[in-house]
């Protein structure tokens, strides 16, 4: 399962994260994923909190933020962002065209509780 394997290393970063810095709970945690990664989120939030379980980050509220897929077409020259992960361009619909950004994957909010 893709979101099995993406949460799993989510959870690890978090793991080695709060064993460096010492942290002892993880209250949220905001991932941006880019929209050419078809992820569920709400099925990315359901593993988390099972693979968190007993960890410092048990029980953080995990959201994850979709980016747009930008998209860059070599028949209209015209760079473009989709919401969908439809290999196209957004313009003019030609598939002649190149990934600008939509693999992303990162960790962009982690709050905790410091003491
Ligand atoms: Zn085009």
């Amino acid at each position: 399962m893709y979101e099995f394997s993406l949460t799993h290393s989510v959870n690890n970063a978090v793991q080695d994260l709060c064993r460096q810095v010492g942290w002892n709970k993880v209250r949220r945690i905001l991932i941006k994923i880019g929209g050419m990664r078809k992820v569920n989120p709400e099925l990315m939030a359901f593993i988390f909190a099972a693979l968190s379980k007993d960890t410092p980050a048990e029980g953080a509220i995990f959201s994850v933020m979709m980016l747009p897929v930008t998209i860059y077409c070599y028949s209209c020259k015209r760079t473009g962002t989709r919401e969908d992960s439809e290999f196209m361009c957004p313009s003019c619909g030609s598939r002649n065209v190149k990934l600008i950004s939509g693999l992303e994957l990162a960790i962009e909010v982690l709050e905790v509780e410091s003491g």
